[in-house]
């Protein structure tokens, strides 16, 4: 009996959905991997060290929020005016939770 059966889903990811979360998980191992470049490079300025790394959590945590906004169906549109981000920011931002205007009006 192969183990593969039990892996079909009911209903089958969109492929969008799919290349969103390889995106996301791409984005989560960049950030992981230049935190603990951060943290071995003990020459690097402390104060400099420590601005860097809690950019690099924020971005970590706006990854998890992209993730569990995937899982409730809301990903991709503007948490503050609720329109559609543009794929062309997605791609290049796949985590940001605001569309371009909104990204400027605040500081999140
Ligand atoms: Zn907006």
């Amino acid at each position: 009996m192969p183990l593969d059966t039990s892996r079909t889903e009911p209903h089958p990811e969109p492929a969008a959905t799919h290349e969103t979360r390889r995106r996301l998980e791409h984005a989560r191992t960049t950030s992981l991997t230049q935190l603990h470049a951060l943290t071995e490079n003990t020459h690097t300025n402390e104060q400099l060290m420590s601005t860097q790394t809690s950019a690099i959590r924020q971005t970590l945590q706006d990854i998890d929020t992209a993730f569990a906004r995937l899982e409730a169906g809301t990903y991709g549109t503007c948490r503050t005016c609720g329109t559609s981000i543009p794929e062309e920011r997605l791609e290049i931002l796949p985590y940001t939770s605001y569309c371009v205007t909104c990204r400027h009006r605040t500081t999140a």
